[in-house]
């Protein structure tokens, strides 16, 4: 059994009369990339500065390593790389003063923080902008330098506070990789998003979070699980006439269909060859199909059934 890294309990963040944490609790195990996903505003950020310490809270307790977390526990901190939602860098230092400042808060040994240093500067990929300044560097250079900075020291726990955000798709990967590289070579790591495909894609345990709430918690396979949607097809055809959307939404497992932008889509519950069955339905009818496709509930679906509501606008 690994080693509990994070254990909240019970944890409840006032902001005057809002209430942005109620009664959390969270457990992250040795080993885990732990995901935190949930809408703007649902508390994440809170979630991280109260485990940090960073943020006074009203009622619970929050253990790392073992012990109690209070803003004086720096031999904790100094094994927690925090890379904040809002990058934090120094605008007058280079990139490599920038990284060499943040790990030499750790690492006073010269030699060994000019490995940590060079390292990091690797590990993001930021070899050719050594001698940049923050300011010439694009969006997604801005935040690979950031957690350079968060991770140059080597901690056993890491936490990416929405790392991705207006991010270029190159760096984006570049970030995905390299968290779960860091987890490979052993750290625990805390990742919180908005954007579910990522945590699908990193993360091996994931809390969603809504308005303060812990709304479920599991591997993404045990999430997916605790919702009745199964399956989702999508068909383009002209406006089905009323015979057929009945005949559709009459089929065994389907529970709810829509039309809407040319397209039908067809929500089911278990069941195999749920697709055969309605495109025999539309076929029996001499519609026209255009594109056709099934897709596997995702988080958002999971999302969706649980609070009623879509993680994210489309637009986003
Ligand atoms: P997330 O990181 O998931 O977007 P936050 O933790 O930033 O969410 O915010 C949770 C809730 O607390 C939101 O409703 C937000 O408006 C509110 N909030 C966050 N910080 C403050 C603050 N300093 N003062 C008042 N309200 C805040
Ligand atoms: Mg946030």
């Amino acid at each position: 059994m690994a080693d509990t890294v994070v254990r909240i309990d019970n944890l409840v963040k006032r902001y005057k009369d809002l209430i942005a944490l109620d009664h959390l609790s969270l457990e992250i195990k040795e080993g885990e990339v732990f995901g935190l996903l949930g809408p703007n505003g649902s508390g994440k950020t809170t979630t991280i500065n109260c485990l940090l310490s960073l943020l006074a809270f009203d009622k619970g307790t929050v253990e790392i390593f073992g012990k109690e977390m209070t803003p004086t526990s720096y031999d904790i901190k100094r094994e927690i790389g925090i890379i904040m939602q809002n990058v934090a860098v120094f605008d007058e230092l280079t990139v490599y003063d920038n990284i060499d400042y943040f790990c030499g808060l750790y690492i006073t040994d010269k030699e060994e923080r000019r490995r940590c240093v060079e390292e990091a500067i690797k590990f993001v990929g930021l070899e050719d902008f050594t001698k940049f300044y923050p300011k010439k560097l694009s969006g997604g250079l801005l935040r690979r330098l950031n957690i350079a900075c968060g991770i140059a020291h080597k901690p056993k726990l890491i936490i990416l506070d929405e790392p991705t955000v207006a991010v270029d798709p190159q760096s984006r990967n570049k970030i995905l990789e390299g968290i779960e590289e860091l987890n490979r070579q052993g750290a625990t790591v805390i990742y919180t998003s908005h954007y579910m495909e990522e945590v699908e894609q990193i993360c091996t345990r994931i809390a969603i979070m809504d308005k303060g709430h812990k709304v479920a918690e599991g591997t993404k396979a045990e999430l997916k699980k605790m919702i009745k949607n199964t399956e989702t097809i999508t068909v383009e055809i002209p406006e089905p006439s009323e015979e057929v959307s009945r005949e559709i939404s009459e089929l065994p497992h389907v529970y709810k269909t829509e039309y809407k932008d040319d397209r039908l889509t067809v929500w089911c519950s278990g069941g195999k060859h749920n697709l055969i069955r309605v495109l025999g339905v539309l076929q029996d009818h001499d519609m026209h199909i255009g594109r056709v496709y099934s897709e596997l509930p995702t988080l958002n679906d999971v999302f969706l059934e649980i609070t009623g509501k879509a993680l994210r606008d489309k637009e986003d």
